[in-house]
């Protein structure tokens, strides 16, 4: 029982299979994925997917890559889907400061303004952060977001920032880096996260795990993450399986 709290299989990278690498999800024992949608095109073939498989959830937002582009009717239109019974979260929302850096205000507002909606509607956060660990913290405690809760997706900052998080009613999550021989900080900081705060994922097809790096990722590789994520801190890979998928289960009110 295997939960990837964030893949995107309904992107173009699954066009040719994507029904066969979700049912070789499946078959590696994933019983539920959280797949995420963050913009105009992506929202509507999320939902579509999560409405065609019982264990696949969706996630509604608007990346900051695309903070640019949202209009109120955007707004609106994510805040009429949250009531939709396999919606589970407001995500992936937050700040991304990597490829440009020339519209940080933007990316602000479109930020606090989707904080505002989860705790609105009551749905937990789903947070990308890209080099702007400071600013991330800042909004989330003016905005209240420890009212909703959420995940640290792919959380690469520091202990300091993770603890900060965790103090904010957030679960901390990581992907495929923790398997790489290289990646010192997010396996130092996996290994301090409170085990009931611990979460796994794929962002596939991105951030691909060892052995298969460079290679598209799927969802069928998180449990590449969990067997790592047991040899980080002394467990099973089935102890990890089983608490982190009751932690999704809890934070995202999972079937
Ligand atoms: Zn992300
Ligand atoms: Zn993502």
């Amino acid at each position: 029982m295997l939960t990837d709290t964030h893949t995107h299989m309904n992107a173009e990278a699954f066009d040719e299979d994507r029904d066969e690498a979700i049912q070789r999800a499946w078959e590696q024992g994933v019983t539920r994925i959280v797949n995420v949608g963050f913009n105009r095109e992506t929202i509507p073939s999320s939902i579509a997917l999560a409405e065609k498989y019982d264990f696949v959830y969706s996630t509604v937002g608007w990346h900051p890559q695309d903070a640019k582009s949202m209009r109120d009717e955007d707004l609106q239109w994510i805040e009429s889907l949250c009531q939709h019974e396999k919606v589970v979260a407001i995500g992936e929302i937050g700040l991304d400061y990597y490829w440009d850096k020339s519209f940080k205000e933007t990316q602000q507002q479109v930020f606090r303004e989707q904080i505002r909606l989860a705790r609105k509607v009551g749905l937990p956060v789903i947070i990308h952060n890209r080099d702007a660990h400071q600013d991330i913290v800042q909004i989330l405690k003016e905005e209240k977001a420890a009212e909703v809760g959420g995940i640290m997706h792919c959380y690469s900052g520091s202990w300091e920032i993770a603890k900060l998080c965790l103090d904010m009613n957030f679960y901390i999550s990581f992907g495929g880096p923790i398997t790489f021989k290289n990646a010192k900080q997010p396996k130092e900081v996996l290994q301090k996260v409170p085990l009931d705060r611990l979460l796994i994922e794929t962002d596939a097809p991105y951030l691909t795990p060892h052995p298969y790096r460079g290679k598209r990722n799927e969802t069928a590789y998180v449990r590449l993450v969990a067997e790592a994520a047991g040899e980080l801190t002394g467990h099973t890979f089935e102890e990890i399986a089983r608490i982190t998928t009751e932690n999704a289960i809890r934070l995202l009110k999972l079937q």
